[in-house]
């Protein structure tokens, strides 16, 4: 028998398979096991290797003629590969290692499973201890419902078995499972496994713990919601209440508070808190700031996280633990919201009725949500800044002549609807230029300014004042008598006389003339304000000081 026959007799007997091939890389012999292994067609003596039938790894050894080794997953099963350079060729080996392939089944983050077709339990591995309360090796041999499974889980089971032993083909499908107060999500698997002759003998299960990836859907579509409502300009308390709502849906078992600093930067304001006892939000609001002050005092005052896992154990709680555990708090991480320049602007805390401290997941979501939060807060502050550089008049604080106009009109609108008496005041202070010259224009502005809070102090807050300009000023008295209007009108001219106004320790003696018009059904705002202009030109003519009322012929 020539070397090669023997060589070939030899290998036929070894469990492994082998390919023996020439110098030219041509086929010189397979075993039955090769074709075993790779489900391969024959092949013909000196025909070349047909592509694709090994894989890409081994390409450059076999062409080198080089030694190599290397393990492979090839159709299902975990194949070690031996290239071996022989003086005329190359020796191939492949081996099945089943001992690593199980290994690997068996650590598996994965629940891999196997059924009969009657769904009996054939095989689990160890991933399914950390979902169920009976231990993996004693669920072969029961049935579907004798698992322990909530009826859901079974019947999903059931349903998606079905329809692969009637169609013969994978399925996958989402299910759901709590267990030990975690909500789990999986993504299962299901392939039929048949024999030579096609017949489904099992079903092979792999379910996915898909749970992270799908609250991480939840979350974006919560965050996008969220980020639609601090574009749209929601009202903050609203924006906040949803985004407290938002984080505990996604953090079992917690509570949220967002707290803003008030304008000194010293206290903290409850400004959300849906699901805290109201009794504690009253205890902690106006809280003041400092090293260590709860969580959110210090994460407030720190400007850091503040993680306290334990409120019962922890030093900056020494104050407030016994309140925490009158309301079952028992631990708060707090996380401070700042501006783009590093301010703090607050805090978002998460309490819980639990020790316990932040996952990467809740970790992650608290930092991002906090992020928004200041956006939020940022924006929000810029549109009342704007809003107030566009409406008020910046010497007195009082409503400019524009917002004026527009406030006015709707509200002769209203009163026309509901019939209530409407009065127009015009205010004009007197010989205002000699003031000027004579104090200097501070000592006039001054005088602006005493004569403005002079007007607020003296009328309703549902009364609507501004300075037109210059040291002219209107209010507009609703739901207000003639005669109602014309003594308010007297009591601040006689006010405005009587009250000097003091600047740089001078005294400046100050009064104001005052038309009075009083609106006729249907009037146009416009024309009450000509007669009440018309009233204060004769209140002037008349000598000053004085308040003179328009007269409709
Ligand atoms: P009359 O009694 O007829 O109303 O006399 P008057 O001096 O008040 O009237 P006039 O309209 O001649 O002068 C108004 C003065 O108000 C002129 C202007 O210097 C002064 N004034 C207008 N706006 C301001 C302001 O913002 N600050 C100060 N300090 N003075 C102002
Ligand atoms: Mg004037
Ligand atoms: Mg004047």
């Amino acid at each position: 028998m020539p070397a090669t026959a023997t060589l070939e007799h030899a290998l036929g007997a070894l469990p492994g398979g082998y390919l023996l091939l020439d110098e030219k890389q041509r086929v010189r012999f397979a075993s039955t096991r090769f074709y075993q292994l790779l489900h391969c067609a024959p092949l013909q003596y000196g025909q070349a290797l047909p592509a694709g039938l090994l894989p890409d790894e081994l390409q450059p050894a076999l062409r080198a003629g080089h030694a190599h080794a290397s393990q492979q997953l090839y159709a299902g099963r975990l194949l070690d590969w031996l290239v071996t350079p022989l003086p005329d060729g190359t020796m191939l080996s492949i081996r099945e290692d089943r001992q690593s392939f199980r290994n690997l089944i068996e650590n598996s983050p994965d629940i891999i499973s196997r059924y009969s077709p009657q769904l009996v339990c054939l095989y689990a591995n160890s991933a399914l201890a950390r979902y169920s309360p009976i231990p993996p090796a004693l669920h072969v041999g029961l049935g579907i419902e004798e698992r322990g499974l909530p009826a859901h889980v079974c019947d999903a089971f059931r349903h998606a078995s079905s329809q692969v032993l009637a169609s013969g083909k994978p399925l996958v499908f989402e299910n759901q499972l709590n267990h030990q107060d975690k909500h789990y999500v999986f993504e299962s698997r299901l392939f039929p496994e048949t024999d030579e002759h096609g017949q489904i003998q099992s079903l092979l299960c792999i379910d996915r713990d898909i749970s992270e990836e799908h609250a991480m859907r939840l979350w974006q579509a919560d965050e996008n919601r969220l980020l639609e409502m601090i574009a749209n300009d929601r009202p903050m308390k609203e924006v906040m209440v949803w985004t407290c709502h938002m984080i505990e849906s996604q953090i079992e078992g917690s509570m949220c508070s967002i707290m803003l600093l008030d304008d000194e930067g010293l206290h903290l304001r409850v400004t959300a808190g849906p699901s805290l006892p109201d009794e504690y939000k009253a205890q902690i609001d106006g809280v003041a700031i400092g090293a260590s002050v709860g969580s959110c005092g210090t994460a407030a005052f720190t400007g850091e996280t503040v993680i306290v896992t334990d409120i019962q154990q922890h030093p900056y709680w020494a104050d407030f633990a016994a309140l925490a555990e009158l309301h079952k708090l028992r631990s708060c991480w707090s996380y401070p919201i700042k501006s783009h320049d590093g301010r703090v602007l607050g805090t978002f805390a998460i309490y819980f009725a639990h020790p316990c401290a932040p996952d990467s997941h809740s970790e992650y979501i608290t930092l991002r949500t906090t992020h928004l939060m200041a956006i939020a807060i940022q924006q929000e502050r810029r549109a009342s800044q704007l809003f107030q550089l566009a409406t008020q008049d910046s010497l007195t604080g009082l409503y400019n002549r524009r917002h004026f106009m527009t406030l006015a009109e709707e509200a002769c609108d209203s009163t026309l609807l509901l019939s209530k008496p409407l009065c127009m005041l015009m205010f004009d202070l007197d010989h205002f230029k000699q003031v000027n010259d004579r104090y200097g224009h501070a000592a006039g502005d001054e005088a602006l300014r005493s004569f403005a809070r002079i007007l607020q102090d003296s009328l309703r807050v549902q009364d609507l004042v501004c300075r037109m300009g210059g040291e002219e000023f209107a209010a507009l008295l609703t739901d207000t008598s003639a005669e109602a209007a014309l003594s308010a009108a007297q009591r601040i001219c006689r006010l405005v006389a009587q009250t000097p106004v003091l600047s740089h320790g001078q005294s400046i003696a100050l009064t104001v003339s005052i038309g009075l018009a009083s609106c006729v059904p249907g009037q146009a705002l416009g024309d009450m304000m000509r007669q009440a202009d018309k009233a204060l030109y004769e209140a002037k003519n008349a000598g000053r000081n004085r308040v003179h009322v328009a007269q409709y012929p």
